[in-house]
């Protein structure tokens, strides 16, 4: 095993360092998260990047066997925001001066629901004057779609490939046409092509998962040059078929010095993308996305979506939240931003310093 100063000094980050560093004890990590927080402060500063968060639908056409509104799950209520109540929670978020909006859903390909999210796109921008940075996490889609949301208003896209080894992605989705692992690694890079800031991310310590896998996803995100990244802990959700392997999957306190890990090692290794403290580190531990913020995350995503549907977009078990309206929501992300000693950015879209980079350098 290479001393984890070493590792840090020469800035060599293959497989063998990189599983070395997610294996450092308590007192060696130490070093990894100051070094983290260094670059942090260096490339971006104290500030942190709202989005408002409208979960739009919670149908969905996939069967993911770790997600709670896969489509076999027949025991929640399927709902999709009307027009209105999506007004409301763009005005919410333009109101609030938080700078950006994310549209996440289900996975819907159909003309009805292409059309719908562009329809949307158009009232974002028409509502806040362009003001608002729009993010899209609307699944695998054609590149003719993706390249309609972008003319209509949307410049950011997270896709995540929830693990980049093929054999352990075929562990978490069925292995067929629609779960195809190769389409959405296509899809991830058709995002990019088509103008987007690009993100992904994985799930952290789900069931057959390896410390050398998670070594491969920082690698995979790396070579794909990623603008953004949205990951978090595995959590088990009972009506999935993925829990019946909750013996097997990691404790909860690896899946937290895990997913803390990565933040902080991806910090390092790609110095100026945008890293989201999620929803799931919330749900993990009490104050799990201060501690995300700490560990090199700049992003932080309210839930805007009306309290009566919270508990219908069940990814997974004891989602945080459900009882809270926006306003709510905004109070408990302020005061937790403060205490991870940073400041709210309002006002800002926030978009990925990475991108503007790449940018720059393409058009020289
Ligand atoms: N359908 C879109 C897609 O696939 O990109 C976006 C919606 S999907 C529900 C959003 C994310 O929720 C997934 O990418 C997945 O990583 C996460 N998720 C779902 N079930 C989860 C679970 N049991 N534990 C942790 N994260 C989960």
């Amino acid at each position: 095993m290479i001393a984890v100063e070493n590792i840090l000094r020469e800035r060599l980050f293959d497989k063998e360092r990189i599983v070395d560093l997610l294996n450092a004890d308590a007192n060696e990590s130490k070093f990894i998260f100051n070094e983290a927080a260094r670059i942090r402060e260096k490339y971006l500063g104290k500030k942190v990047h709202l989005r408002g968060l409208i979960e739009l639908t919670n149908k969905c056409s996939k069967n993911c066997f770790y997600c709670g509104i896969a489509s076999s799950n027949k025991k929640i209520n399927r709902y999709c925001l009307g027009m209105d109540e999506v007004e409301r929670a763009i005005k919410f978020t333009d109101d609030n001066k938080y700078g950006s909006i994310v549209i996440q859903s289900g996975e819907l390909q159909s003309e009805e629901f292409v059309s719908y999210v562009e329809k949307i796109l158009h009232k974002i921008v028409e509502i806040s004057w362009g003001r608002l940075g729009v993010t899209l996490s609307c699944g695998e889609q054609s590149e003719d779609t993706y390249r309609r949301w972008r003319e209509a208003g949307a410049h950011r896209y997270l896709l995540r490939i929830e693990s980049s080894d093929e054999n352990h992605y075929y562990k978490l989705h069925p292995k067929n046409a629609k779960h195809n692992f190769q389409n959405r690694i296509n899809a991830i890079k058709t995002l990019k092509e088509t103008g987007y800031q690009t993100g992904t991310g994985v799930m952290i310590g789900s069931p057959f998962q390896t410390i050398e896998n998670l070594a491969d996803d920082l690698i995979f995100m790396r070579d794909l040059d990623i603008d953004m990244c949205g990951m978090g802990p595995y959590i088990g959700h009972e009506d999935t078929p993925l829990f019946q392997h909750k013996n097997i999957c990691f404790s909860k306190e690896d899946r937290l010095r895990l997913s803390l890990k990565m933040i902080a090692i991806l910090r390092i290794m790609m110095k100026d993308i945008n890293i989201a403290s999620t929803t799931a580190m919330q749900t993990l531990v009490n104050g799990g996305r201060e501690l995300a913020l700490k560990a090199g995350a700049n992003i932080l995503m309210p839930n805007t979506t009306p309290g009566i549907y919270r508990n219908q977009y069940a990814l997974y078990n004891n989602k945080p939240g459900i009882d809270e309206e926006a306003d709510d929501s905004k109070y408990s992300i302020e005061g937790l931003i403060e205490r991870a000693g940073h400041e709210v950015a309002y006002s800002e879209k926030g978009n990925s310093k990475h991108y503007h980079k790449r940018m720059v350098s393409c058009a020289l």
